[in-house]
């Protein structure tokens, strides 16, 4: 029988992750994958998506060229190419993991794996005794459940990333991150997108002030957001679809020639025999300690399937947190600073607690924000729109959250991540020097308007 010091099940950013972590620490490693190594992530979520996003990030400067002097008579889209770069990008990402599987020595078993004890693990009726377990098995899309949604043309996450033709019109029934990238990407490409969403557009956990300024920015992009729509079915009309929904004045709906249901996702653990083994859920996620541990000694929990943060970066930490446990290290997962980012356009990014936290929370607090419109490098790009926003604690400065709407906010954010886990002040960040001319000096601006007051604007 093959003997391992860990089993980890699902190949997602979590599991590969782990795997590969394990295998510099000395553990002999195997990770089972049902599917495709890379899971959601590489798959059909993160890098197919930020691949497309690419390409509407390229036609939205293409058709602002000519005021960088570039002139074209005309810009037409290729619509296979541009999902055959999508594939690229995934299939080279994808090969990469395996390879990567391949030079750390871990073993990759096809299959469903399935927990019999803490210490064996069955895979295509194989049986692996291993000293400990991570479950890594993501999560699932969870369908509205309303009529319709079986019928031809409406589409999961997973079936628009597959599309061979671009849509004349998109109806996205939900606002999460992920519908508004959709929406972003597709209306770029040239597609009528409405969103339709029961409350207001918030894109929790962003902050309230940058949530609300981009969906102001929607309409003038050509993107119609409908309010109050709590979608009761999806209905064909000749040949397009509608989603209906109920109002006090009747039934409204909005058509479409397609719908994306971006209506959320849950932690998935099916067949993995978890009841059997008495581990204690959180409704569909797994419950673990503060080591990522459940409650079954032995048997750790990692990612999407602990239903919390369900991003790929969060996902990839707890699989670095998880196996050095299982190691007999001793690391508290540590979730003060966690990024999140939205692709969309502009983009947004944010960390640490917003102005509402703050002041909901009792906290005294101060808060500065900087124009990209006052930023040497946002004018010469062209990219103007949004601002940076820093939230400190009053009296000392300590950099409590920051939020960014505008150019490569998800490459800026990664500042505010290291400021508020080290607990840096805003003057720390001041006495950093920053490379002229850069977005981050729209960071270092904001933080001196903690101080003494940005150099390139006046106090907002
Ligand atoms: C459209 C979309 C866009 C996204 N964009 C982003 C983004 O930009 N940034 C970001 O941070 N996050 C993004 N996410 C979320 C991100 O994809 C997830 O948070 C991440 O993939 C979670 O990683 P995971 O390893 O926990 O789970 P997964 O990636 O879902 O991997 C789990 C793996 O386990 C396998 N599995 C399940 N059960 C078994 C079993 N019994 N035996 C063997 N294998 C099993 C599955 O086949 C799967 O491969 C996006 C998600 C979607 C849907």
């Amino acid at each position: 029988m093959d003997e391992r010091d860990i089993v980890i099940i699902g190949g997602g950013p979590a599991g590969y992750v782990a795997a590969i972590h394990a295998s510099h620490l000395g553990a002999k490693v195997a990770v089972i994958e049902k599917d495709k190594l890379g899971g959601t992530c590489l798959n059909r979520g993160c890098i197919p998506t930020k691949a497309l996003a690419r390409t509407a990030e390229a036609l939205v400067k293409a058709r602002a060229a000519g005021d960088f002097g570039i002139l074209m008579d005309s810009i037409r889209i290729d619509f296979p190419r541009i999902m055959a770069h999508k594939s690229k990008s995934v299939n080279q990402l994808v090969s990469g993991v395996e390879q990567l599987m391949k030079s750390n020595k871990i073993r990759v078993c096809r299959g469903a794996g399935r927990i019999l004890s803490p210490q064996l693990v069955k895979v295509n009726g194989e049986e692996i005794a291993t000293r400990k377990v991570v479950v890594a098995t993501g999560s699932e899309s969870t369908p509205l459940p309303v009529p319709g949604t079986d019928l031809p043309g409406v589409l999961t996450t997973d079936d628009i990333l597959e599309l061979t033709e671009l849509p004349e019109s998109l109806v996205v029934v939900g606002g999460s991150h992920v519908g508004v990238e959709f929406a972003s990407i597709f209306n770029a490409l040239g597609t009528k997108v409405t969103i339709v969403k029961r409350r207001p557009l918030r894109l929790e956990p962003v902050d309230e002030e940058i949530g609300r300024r981009f969906a102001q920015t929607l309409p003038r992009q050509g993107i119609e957001v409908k309010i109050g729509a709590a979608v009761k079915a999806i209905e064909k009309k000749g040949a397009v679809l509608r989603a209906v929904w109920d109002t006090p004045e009747g039934k409204q709906g909005v058509e479409g020639q397609m719908v994306l249901m971006a209506t959320g996702r849950a932690p998935y653990t099916g067949g993995l025999n978890l009841s059997e083994l008495g581990i204690q859920m959180d409704g569909r996620a797994i419950r673990v300690n503060e080591y990522l541990e459940t409650n079954v000694k032995g048997i750790y929990a990692i990612g999407d399937v602990l239903g919390k943060n369900m991003l790929a970066h969060v996902a990839s930490y707890e699989g670095e947190v998880a196996v050095e446990n299982a190691l007999g290290r001793s690391r508290e997962a540590d979730y003060r600073a966690v990024p999140n980012c939205v692709f969309c356009h502009p983009e947004i990014a944010g960390v640490g607690i917003t102005e509402k936290e703050a002041s909901d929370g009792g906290i005294p607090y101060k808060v500065s924000k900087f124009p990209f419109a006052a930023c040497g490098r946002a004018v010469a790009m062209g990219e103007t729109a949004g601002m940076v926003k820093m939230i400190c604690r009053a009296g000392d400065g300590v950099v409590l959250g920051l939020h960014i709407m505008g150019p490569h906010a998800s490459d800026l954010i990664a500042e505010g991540a290291l400021s508020i886990r080290l607990g840096l002040t805003a003057e720390d960040i001041v006495h950093t020097i920053h490379a002229h001319p850069t977005l981050p000096e729209a960071v270092r601006e904001t933080a001196m308007g903690q101080l003494d007051g940005a150099i390139h604007f006046q106090r907002l």
